[in-house]
C-alpha cells in the first residue's frame, strides 16, 4: 500500500478548483477547509422549512451504484435535490452489468442520457479514477466509495463532525479502530486528518487487520485497544468488512469484540468528552456495544445529517469547477494562437463532438460519438 495517489491532478481544473472528487489524497488543506466551510453553510439550508437552493438547477446528477449502499446513496440523492438538480439513481448491481455489460458500455449509455455529474460507487479500487479518465471532459465524477481505496465524502463528513464537535484539529488525539486493512473510510480519514493538522492520529487493530506500511500515513499503530484509546478526543469505529476478507483473518467475531469492541468500560479510558463516531452500518455487539452506539457521547446520527451538507458542498463545488474550466477553455479557444491550433487537423467537426463531448479534447475521448449521417438532435452551443 502506498499513500501516494498518482492520479491526483485529474480531480482539479486549471485553476486548482475541484472538477471531480475522487480521493482526498494530495488535496491541499485550503481546499478541504473550503469544503467544510461550504458544508457548514449548507447545514443551515437543511434546517429551513424549504430546503432548497438553486445552485444545480437545470443540471442532471446520476447516481450509479455498482455496489449496495443506503446512507451514501440516499444522502447523495437528497443533496442533489436540495441543490435543485434532476436526480436519477441507477442500482447497477441489480441491472445491466449483471447481464454481462461492461463498465464502458454501461457508462457510455449513461453519458448518452446527458448527465452532468455521476456519483459512482464500485467494489473495485480505482473505478472512479478510471471513469473520470475516460468520461468526456465536462462530466464531473464524484467517488461514492471505491473498493478499499477511498470514500472521500465520508472522510469529509467525518471531518465536519469532528470540527463541529471539537472546534478544530490542532490539539486532537483521534483513534480509528477496527478493520483498517479493508476500510476505505480509514484511508480517507487518515489522509484528511493529516492534511488538516491533527497531531495524534492512531490506528488500533489486530495485526491481521493492519495494512503493511500504514505508518506512512503519519499514524501511530496500536494493537491494544486500552492503550490506543487512552485520553483520545475522538474515536472512529469501523465495521468488519467481511465482504472484502479472504477469510482466516480473525478467530471469530466474539473474539474480536472481546479484544476490540467499544464498550462503556473501554470508552472510559478516553477523555470524558470523547465523541464516538462510526460510518455505518454499525454491527452491535461486534465492534460496538449498543449502550455506546446510543449513548450520550455518540455522534453517529449527526454524521448522517452532516453527510448531506458535505455532499451538497462537493457537488456544487465540482460543478462550479467544471463550469470554470469550460469557460477557461472557451476563452483560450478565442485567442488567435489557440484558435489556430484548434483549427488544425486534430479537431473533429463540431457535430461529431455531440451529444457528450464538446471540448477541444474530444477527439482523444474514447467515448466520442462516431460520425453519423445527420447531426444529433441535442442543441449544441458553439464554444468559440
Ligand atoms: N454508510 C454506508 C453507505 O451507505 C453503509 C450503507 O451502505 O448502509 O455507504
Ligand atoms: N459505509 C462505509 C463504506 O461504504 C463503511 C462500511 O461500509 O463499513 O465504506
Amino acid at each position: 500500500m502506498t499513500p501516494i495517489d498518482a492520479k491526483r491532478p485529474l480531480q482539479l481544473n486549471d485553476q486548482g478548483q475541484l472538477r471531480h472528487f475522487l480521493s482526498l489524497d494530495g488535496l491541499p488543506r485550503e481546499l478541504l477547509t473550503e469544503i467544510l466551510d461550504t458544508a457548514d453553510s449548507f447545514l443551515e439550508v437543511g434546517a429551513r422549512a424549504v430546503k432548497k437552493v438553486p445552485l444545480l438547477r437545470g443540471k442532471t446528477v446520476c447516481n450509479v451504484f455498482f455496489e449496495n449502499s443506503t446512507r451514501t446513496r440516499t444522502t447523495f440523492e437528497l443533496a442533489a435535490q436540495r441543490l435543485s438538480a434532476d436526480v436519477i439513481t441507477l442500482n447497477v448491481s441489480t441491472s445491466s452489468t449483471s447481464k454481462g455489460e461492461t463498465l464502458f458500455d454501461t457508462l457510455r449509455n449513461l453519458e448518452a442520457m446527458a448527465a452532468d455529474m455521476f456519483v459512482v460507487r464500485h467494489a473495485d479500487s480505482g473505478a472512479a479514477h478510471f471513469i473520470a479518465e475516460h468520461v468526456c471532459p465536462e462530466v464531473a465524477i464524484i467517488n461514492g466509495g471505491d473498493g478499499r481505496h477511498a470514500h472521500p465524502t465520508q472522510g469529509m463528513l467525518d471531518m465536519l463532525t469532528i470540527r463541529r464537535h471539537k472546534g478544530g484539529f490542532e490539539n486532537l488525539s483521534v483513534a480509528i479502530v477496527g478493520d483498517i486493512l479493508h476500510s476505505r473510510v480509514a484511508r480517507s480519514n487518515m489522509i484528511a486528518l493529516k492534511a488538516l493538522g491533527c497531531p495524534d492520529i492512531r490506528v488500533v487493530a489486530p495485526k491481521t487487520l493492519l495494512p503493511v506500511g500504514v505508518e506512512q500515513y503519519g499514524v501511530k499503530v496500536y494493537t491494544d485497544l486500552a492503550q490506543g484509546l487512552k485520553d483520545v478526543d475522538v474515536v472512529i469505529m469501523l465495521r468488519l468488512q467481511r465482504e472484502r476478507m479472504a477469510g482466516g483473518l480473525l478467530p471469530s467475531e466474539g473474539e474480536f469484540y472481546r479484544l476490540f469492541g467499544l464498550t462503556t468500560a473501554r470508552l472510559a479510558g478516553a477523555k470524558p468528552d470523547c465523541i464516538v463516531m462510526h460510518p455505518g452500518p454499525i454491527n452491535r455487539g461486534v465492534e460496538i456495544e449498543s449502550a455506546v452506539a446510543d449513548g450520550a457521547q455518540s455522534v453517529i446520527l449527526n454524521q448522517v445529517t452532516y453527510g448531506i451538507a458535505v455532499r451538497m458542498a462537493v457537488l456544487s463545488m465540482a460543478m462550479s469547477g467544471q463550469n470554470a474550466q469550460r469557460q477557461f477553455e472557451q476563452e483560450n479557444a478565442q485567442s488567435p494562437s489557440v484558435s489556430l491550433a484548434l483549427a488544425s487537423s486534430t479537431r473533429p467537426p463540431a457535430w461529431t463532438r455531440l451529444p457528450i463531448c464538446t471540448s477541444a479534447k474530444a477527439s482523444s475521448c474514447p467515448w466520442a460519438p462516431r460520425p453519423q449521417a445527420s447531426p444529433p438532435a441535442r442543441p449544441w452551443k458553439p464554444t468559440a
